[in-house]
């Protein structure tokens, strides 16, 4: 598949890049003053390329950065905005994360360079955003609106929604996923992701431009359909906990197997087991 690595304008103003290692997206959205950018890649030397890239392309400074969720893909660049003074916001629960999950992690794959040799972890120091948000709002940057939403726990428990009104654009984070299945692990709540695109949905509109974390951009009905697959793997994991069900014995509609790889959904079954009142 041919993908283009360049700033991608995909509404009046709003812009996205697909960013190597990950195929992860960045967004840059224009003001009149200034340029938010969503998500900030793994480390200090990629989100560099970001800030030098932004300026080439926008000759605007960047007034704001927001987190779509805390993994590292999309967080791990955030010392470098924060030594430039630059705000930056995101869901109230990342330094929680960041603590049960994005450190123990980093602290592994440091140890074991191995594990991941195309990532460069060198000097990555793990900043939370600046702005912690614990409802939904309306924030104004660089003479831009954008609704900022946090979301419940879904692909992770920091997910945050951000909305371009007058852009009809919508960026998601890991929340749906288009160059890849939806990932689980790392804090993943396969049981209330359903929920969590339900709620979206409301508030989606056909025609909107939906910018998933990985891959090109999607529309309603295709959040619509990667609800159906969350939908039937929720029942199943429901009911084969019901049921007592060992892991590795649970049986997977079409639908969840033709999305997800027999290892995803391996990752789903231990967050859902480990959720679960009654969990094994
Ligand atoms: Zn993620």
């Amino acid at each position: 598949m041919m993908v283009e690595r360049h700033w991608n304008q995909i509404a009046p103003g709003v812009f996205q890049r697909r960013y190597d290692p990950l195929d992860i997206s960045v967004g840059a959205v224009l003001g009149g003053h200034g340029v938010t950018i969503i998500d900030t890649r793994n480390n200090e030397r990629e989100a560099r390329e970001i800030i030098d890239e932004a300026a080439a392309q926008f000759g605007l400074p960047i007034v704001a950065v927001i987190n779509t969720h805390a993994h590292y893909d999309h967080t791990f660049g955030n010392q470098l905005f924060a030594q430039q003074g630059i705000p930056i916001y995101g869901h109230h629960r990342i330094p929680a994360h960041f603590e049960q999950f994005e450190k123990p992690r980093l602290e592994l794959v440091r140890r074991s360079p191995e594990l991941e040799p195309d990532m460069d972890w060198d000097g990555v120091q793990v900043t939370p955003p600046s702005h912690l948000l614990e409802q939904p709002c309306m924030l104004s940057l660089g003479g831009r609106d954008m609704r900022v939403i946090p979301l419940g726990a879904g692909h992770t428990d920091t997910d945050l929604a951000i909305h371009i009104p007058d852009a009809k654009t919508w960026f998601l984070g890991d929340i749906i996923e288009q160059s890849g299945p939806p990932m689980f692990g790392s804090g993943a709540h396969p049981m209330g992701w359903p929920g969590v695109l339900e709620f979206l949905l409301k508030h989606i509109q056909p025609g909107d431009v939906v910018v998933p974390g990985h891959g090109e951009p999607v529309d309603r009905e295709f959040v619509i359909q990667q609800l159906h697959c969350f939908e039937q793997l929720a029942a199943t994991l429901c009911a084969a906990l019901q049921n007592g069900t060992a892991i590795k014995d649970i049986v997977f509609p079409a639908e969840v197997r033709a999305l997800w790889p027999a290892d995803f959904l391996l990752e789903a079954a231990k967050d859902a087991y480990a959720q679960l009142p009654g969990a094994q």
